[in-house]
């Protein structure tokens, strides 16, 4: 098995999850007493909340460069980056490190694909929404379509990840918001959502809404198991 690098932290709240379901994976595909071969960086959330708002990108480049090269340093063979926004700058990581990133949203939209849907919504932090790296990846590679909420779901939806749902605080109010808007999207022709913040799970499940969900943090983790135990 081969050790998988992740960067976590961001919020801890959903590496706990990565962490859990890494582990699980382990378990069901090799059996016995296995668990997951993985290092783990966390970060101190708010440093990288406080650059990620003040929009110094640069500056969260060189840290996270910086914290996957002391993982390719203790042995790590792969680089998992524990949440959906900071793979806004996977590509420099991958640059640095020269490991392989595996990213949030090929592994995405090979689900995606899987279930043979085009067009799907995207939620997630605006910095996730607004940026071009799940569109492009999904349209290029895949063919999918992207759809993101309206301007002032995206600020409910934002509002929601970094007041309640990276302090672990989940309630009813904010789950009817996020069923609201996903209730709209499929109105206006979405056939999935990917649920593309790692801590959104959290709060809704499939159970919540009729429309098929794709949760990147189950789907993520998932994948860099099989990936870790690839010939
Ligand atoms: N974990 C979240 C995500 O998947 C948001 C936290 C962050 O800003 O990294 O995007």
């Amino acid at each position: 098995m081969k050790k998988i690098g992740m960067l976590g932290g961001m919020s801890w709240e959903s590496s706990l999850e990565y962490y859990r379901m890494m582990n699980e994976e382990v378990k069901t595909i090799l059996g016995g007493t296995h668990s997951a071969n993985c290092l783990l960086y966390s970060f101190d959330f708010q440093q990288i909340e406080r650059l990620q708002h003040e929009g110094k990108w640069d500056e969260l480049t060189r840290i996270m460069v910086e914290e996957a090269m002391n993982l390719k340093k203790a042995g790590a063979n792969l680089i998992v980056i524990c949440t959906n926004t900071m793979h806004l700058v996977a590509p420099s990581i991958e640059a640095a490190t020269s490991l392989p990133v595996l990213h949030i949203a090929d592994v995405t939209g090979h689900a995606i694909k899987q279930e043979n849907l085009k067009k799907v919504a995207l939620l997630g932090t605006r910095f996730t929404m607004e940026s071009s790296f799940y569109r492009d990846l999904l349209k290029e590679r895949y063919e999918i379509e992207l759809m993101i909420p309206n301007e002032e779901d995206r600020q409910c939806i934002h509002d929601i990840i970094y007041d309640e749902l990276i302090f672990g605080i989940l309630t009813e109010a904010s789950r009817l918001a996020y069923t609201r808007i996903i209730e709209s999207l499929q109105a206006d022709g979405a056939e999935g959502v990917i649920l593309g913040c790692t801590e959104i799970p959290l709060l809704i499940q499939q159970q919540h809404v009729s429309i098929p969900l794709f949760d990147t943090t189950y789907l993520h983790a998932t994948a860099a198991v099989r990936k870790a135990l690839e010939q």
